[in-house]
């Protein structure tokens, strides 16, 4: 990692050719090579068209630079845009141009955001949020993760950090002063009902957190059956491609075969599975233990069988699951008995199965406006909190003692934002980031 005080700068806008290319500077010397380049500094915030050239005159390309001063930037820093043609010579030239200039490098993978953060623009939690806001595919991560980089995760946490804080204070105070008659007992008693509420608070969002995990993620379908009975057909059907080998040999699909689909704005993950039955054969039982194990872990299990044989339950039937019924086009009749009567072949059911796949998912992830833990780490230090808050309201320990579990737990709420800094953290998490952000 280089130092924070390097004036950093890189492409920040996608890969070349493009309709434009921004590059961004930000740090001290921002300023002075946006000078340097255009000839004058734009006025803050306006965006000045202007002729970029070398320091021999050389004229480089035409386009806008912006000019945002310290604190008014997003880095936190001086920080200037060039916005250029997106050729890979225009933004070459530039690039070459800008390096001859001393006190500069090109930016590390997410060395924006990290100044952002460090120069308090930002909580990590926020920054996480950007992170996923870049690799959202669906309309879900990408709600899920505005939310968070718009800081409501950190606001949230933050909030319930100073609350234990201030509770911690109150406690010690009763403590300092325990001698004293006019000190009531009263303020200890207010705390402990906010100690408890928030735990409560807490404990929800642990709840939550495989709602989140969808949201983000995906949600996991596992397609289960009998050898033949048509599932590798059913996957194809619902992704409407050729994903998943079609074979009316028995035990053909032996692997997992995993297909992921945006189902309205919900990322879905559909694993087919190696056909379940009895066998001696031990490469097709490695399969079917795998299927199983994958069904354990899936959040809907599609449990297929020919629309004219039994719709028996899966085994495991307190798992979340739904029968299917295949082949309808074959036994038009006789599939009543299922959840979902379906035909590959001419598509009928299909897209109703589908609505009500979309429907599950969406019941089973975020709704709007829910702010939960998105990372690991979220989840590791909320459960510490949780920890520390159930010993907190132990009345039988000292108080001295229950005073220090806030503590503890105010820390770990502060680790989500990030208000203990660790440089290794600091590492992975904007390691992960893309080159310009
Ligand atoms: P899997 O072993 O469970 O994955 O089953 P497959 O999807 O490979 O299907 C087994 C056989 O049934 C294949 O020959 C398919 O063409 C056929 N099949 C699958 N679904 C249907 C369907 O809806 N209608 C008809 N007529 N045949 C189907």
């Amino acid at each position: 990692m280089g130092s924070v005080s390097d004036t950093i700068y890189a492409l920040s806008t996608g890969s070349l050719p493009s309709g434009i290319a921004v590059i961004r500077i930000s740090g001290d010397r921002a300023g002075s090579i946006a000078l340097a380049l255009s000839g004058s500094l734009p006025p803050e915030r306006v965006a000045k068209y202007a002729i970029l050239k070398n320091s021999d005159g050389r004229e480089l390309d035409r386009g806008l630079v912006l000019y945002f001063a310290g604190r008014a930037s997003v880095t936190g820093e001086d920080l200037v845009e060039l916005h250029l043609h997106g050729g890979r010579a225009v933004v070459a030239s530039v690039m070459t141009a800008i390096a001859t200039h001393p006190g500069l490098r090109v930016a590390e993978p997410g060395e924006f955001t990290r100044r952002a953060f460090l120069n308090g623009k930002i909580d990590l939690a926020a920054a996480e949020g950007i992170a996923d806001l870049i690799e959202a595919e669906t309309e879900a991560q990408r709600r899920f993760a505005l939310a968070n980089a718009s800081g409501q995760q950190g606001k949230i946490y933050g909030q319930w950090r100073d609350l234990l804080i201030e509770a911690r204070a109150l406690i010690e105070a009763e403590l300092d002063f325990a001698d004293e008659d006019d000190i009531p007992g009263s303020v200890s008693d207010q705390v402990w009902t906010r100690v408890e509420r928030l735990k409560t608070l807490i404990a929800h969002q642990l709840a939550g957190v495989h709602r989140a995990e969808i949201a983000r993620l995906g949600f996991e379908i596992v397609i289960l059956g009998a050898p033949n009975v048509g599932k590798s057909s059913l996957l194809n059907a619902l992704i409407k491609r050729d994903a998943a080998i079609v074979s009316p040999e028995a035990g053909t699909t032996r692997d997992l075969i995993e297909v992921s689909l945006d189902l309205d704005g919900q990322k879905i993950i559909i694993t087919d599975t190696a056909g379940i039955r009895e066998t001696d054969g031990i490469v097709e039982q490695i399969g079917i233990e795998r299927a199983k194990r994958k069904a354990e872990e899936a959040d809907l299990i599609l449990y297929l069988a020919p629309a004219n044989a039994q719709a028996e339950r899966y085994a495991a039937s307190d798992l979340k699951h739904r029968t299917i019924g295949t082949m309808a086009d074959l036994y038009p009749e006789t599939g009543q008995h299922f959840d979902f009567h379906v035909s590959s072949e001419t598509g009928e059911g299909i897209d109703t199965l589908l609505t009500a796949i979309g429907q599950i998912a969406r019941d089973a992830g975020i709704s709007h406006h829910e702010i939960l833990p998105s990372r690991e780490r979220h989840v590791l230090a909320l459960r510490n909190a949780h920890s520390y808050l159930l010993a907190s309201l132990d009345p039988i320990i000292p108080l001295e003692l229950r005073a220090e579990e806030l503590r503890l737990a105010a820390m770990e709420l502060g680790d989500i934002i990030g208000t203990t800094r660790v440089d290794d953290l600091l590492d992975v998490i904007f390691s992960r980031f893309c080159i310009g952000k």
